[in-house]
C-alpha cells in the first residue's frame, strides 16, 4: 500500500504494566451524567436518555501532559472524567453483556472552551469547536480491568493548584457504564479501540495559563496535567 502523503501515526495510549499499547478508534463523550453537574450547568437532573458527543482520537495525546491554552476562547473549562476503553464492540449489546467489551479505564480531562460551547447551544448548533480542539482530551494510562475490575463506586475529584475544586463519586453516574455501552452501540457499531468519556462531577470552571490540574479517580489513579 502506498499513500499520496505520509499518514499520521496511529493513536495509541499507554497501557499499565505492559510494553503493548492501546490502539484508539472512537473518542465518545457522555454529557450530563452526574446530576449536579447537571444542574450547574442549568439543567433538569432527572434521568433523560444520555447523549453523546465526540472528540478526536488525536485530542487524547498531549505530549509531556502539558494542556496548550487553546486559542479562541478565555473561558476553558477542566472536567474530570473516567474513561472507558473498549476491546470489543457490536451493536445493540446488552446491558448484562456490556462489561465484557471493556478493556480497561484511565482518568482522562474533556477541556472545554465552555463559552465557544454555549454560543454553540445557544444556536443550536454542533459543539465541535467547544470540545473536540487540539489536545483537549488529556488522558493516562489505561488500566486492564483484569487488575483493577470495574469500578462502580469510588471518589472521582480534580485540584487546580492543589485547591479541590470537582468531587463526585462513580456511584452518582445516571448512565453506568455497562448502560452507556449499550445505549451507545444502538446507535453506533462499537469496535475494538473505542473510547468514551464518562461525563464529569460537579465543580467545573476555568482555568489559566500556569494551572496544575491534578485528577484523580478511586481505582483507577492519578493524572497531573500542566496548563501552558
Ligand atoms: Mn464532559
Amino acid at each position: 500500500m502506498s499513500y499520496v502523503f505520509t499518514p499520521p501515526p496511529a493513536v495509541s495510549l499507554p497501557v499499565r504494566g505492559q510494553d503493548d499499547r492501546f490502539p484508539v478508534h472512537r473518542v465518545y463523550c457522555v454529557g450530563r451524567n452526574y446530576a449536579e453537574h447537571a444542574i450547574e450547568m442549568g439543567h433538569d437532573p432527572d434521568k433523560e436518555p444520555p447523549f453523546f458527543f465526540q472528540k478526536n482520537p488525536d485530542n487524547l495525546i498531549v505530549p509531556d501532559l502539558k494542556f496548550p491554552y487553546p486559542p479562541q476562547s478565555n473561558d476553558v473549562h477542566h472536567e474530570i472524567e473516567m474513561v472507558v476503553a473498549l476491546k470489543k464492540g457490536g451493536t445493540d449489546i446488552p446491558v448484562e453483556d456490556a462489561l465484557e467489551c471493556v478493556y480497561g479505564y484511565a482518568v482522562s480531562l474533556d477541556m472545554t472552551r465552555r463559552d465557544l460551547q454555549g454560543q454553540m447551544k445557544k444556536l443550536g448548533r454542533p459543539w465541535e469547536i467547544g470540545k473536540a480542539f487540539e489536545m483537549s482530551a488529556p488522558c493516562g494510562e489505561i488500566v486492564p480491568a483484569s487488575d483493577i475490575g470495574h469500578p462502580e463506586n469510588g471518589a472521582v475529584w480534580l485540584k487546580v493548584n492543589g485547591e479541590l475544586r470537582q468531587e463526585g463519586d462513580l456511584n452518582q453516574m445516571l448512565w453506568k457504564v455497562p448502560e452507556m455501552i449499550s445505549y451507545l452501540s444502538g446507535l453506533f457499531t462499537l469496535v475494538p479501540g473505542d473510547i468514551i468519556m464518562s461525563g464529569t462531577p460537579a465543580g467545573v470552571g476555568p482555568v489559566v495559563r500556569g494551572d496544575v490540574m491534578h485528577g484523580h479517580v478511586e481505582g483507577v489513579g492519578d493524572l497531573v496535567v500542566n496548563v501552558v
